[in-house]
């Protein structure tokens, strides 16, 4: 650990579509900031998105990656990049935040959080030690994998209605659990209802334990009550994300999943803090939004700081 350096201006972390958008306008704005993220490669959650983005202004991409490598390209011509480097916490306790980044302390006059979301999990045994083998989060990605064997989706919500579809597109017998009642649009509800391969659950129907066999694996189920074991090939879950927290974060206010509340221009509840994206509690999680809630954070820490 090293000593703590003074930062006058903006600290951005996350190079995803929302801090990438802010550090392009920081720079527009002539604002001083330094920009973090945790891999050596921007675009955040894009770069695991298989579907095609056609509801970003400007192209139309093949997938999450495609858009990614855009984004890439277009920070190369302004020669801008973040520095490789993990947030590992913040101390809000009193004055200016305080972040460790791979064990070095830096203070900001204001810090951009842009960590987005991650897959949440199930915590069931079997669950961590089989993703990426007999557990999957993305049928976009893994379905030839499955290709006309029985797999089951967990989740009720459009994701998971879209995983079981697509599995069952590619020759998949499927059964989708969920625990409580689908909250998935209509058109997937209709879908799935219609589609002689994908077999609902009774709800609630609830995953206790995942264990390998030779085949795929067997999952223990609470089905309404009773215990019930199934075997599949694969199974695939998608229950929706959590926002990427780290230590510190608990005093910013929050909704009731942790996602952190905001104002129009993506003030937290410190002064001194903002987040932007997905990682906050909005409606819409999209490029678009994320876009324009990078824009705004640092349109404001360009006010506040006064540069504009
Ligand atoms: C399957 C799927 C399909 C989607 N399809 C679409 C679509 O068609 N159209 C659309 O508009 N949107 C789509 N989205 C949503 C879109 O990908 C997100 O809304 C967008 O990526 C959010 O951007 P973000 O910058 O807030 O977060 P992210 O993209 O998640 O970026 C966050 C960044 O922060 C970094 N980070 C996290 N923690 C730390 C840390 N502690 N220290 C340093 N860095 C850290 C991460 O490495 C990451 O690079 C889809 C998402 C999924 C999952």
């Amino acid at each position: 650990m090293t000593g703590r350096p003074q930062g006058l201006g903006v600290t951005v972390i996350g190079a995803g579509p929302a801090g990438l958008s802010a550090a392009l306008w920081l720079h527009d704005f002539d604002v001083p900031f330094s920009w973090f993220e945790a891999t050596s490669a921007v675009g955040g959650t894009l770069r695991r998105v298989h579907n095609r983005i056609k509801n970003y202004p400007g192209g139309l991409y093949r997938n999450g990656m495609d858009l990614a490598q855009a984004l890439e390209r277009h920070l190369q011509d302004r020669s801008l990049s973040p520095t490789e480097a993990t947030l590992e916490s913040i101390d809000l306790s009193g004055g200016p935040p305080i972040l460790t980044l791979d064990g070095e302390l830096f203070t900001a006059s204001r810090v951009i959080l842009a960590l987005g979301t991650r897959y949440r999990t199930l915590d069931v045994p079997g669950e961590a030690e089989g993703l990426g083998k007999w557990v999957s989060q993305s049928a976009m990605a893994d379905a030839p994998r499955f290709a006309g064997r029985g797999v089951a989706v967990v989740g009720g919500g459009d994701a998971a209605y879209e995983n079981a579809l697509r599995l069952a597109r590619q020759g998949c017998s499927v059964k989708l659990l969920m625990r409580s009642e689908p909250r998935a649009r209509v058109s997937f509800l209709r879908a799935v209802e219609e589609h002689p391969a994908i077999e609902v659950a009774p709800v609630p129907t609830v995953v206790n334990e995942i264990e390998p066999t030779v085949r795929g694996c067997v999952l223990s189920l609470d089905r309404a009550g009773e215990p019930q074991r199934m075997e599949v090939a694969g199974l695939f879950v998608r229950i929706g994300v959590d926002p990427l927290v780290v230590d510190g974060m608990r005093p910013l206010r929050s909704d009731r999943e942790g996602f952190l509340l905001v104002d129009d221009d993506g003030r937290t509840s410190h002064r001194q803090v903002f987040a932007v994206g997905d990682i906050t509690s909005r409606p819409l999680r999209s490029v678009a939004t994320a876009v324009g809630q990078g824009a705004l954070a640092a349109q404001a820490c360009a006010r506040e700081l006064n540069f504009l």
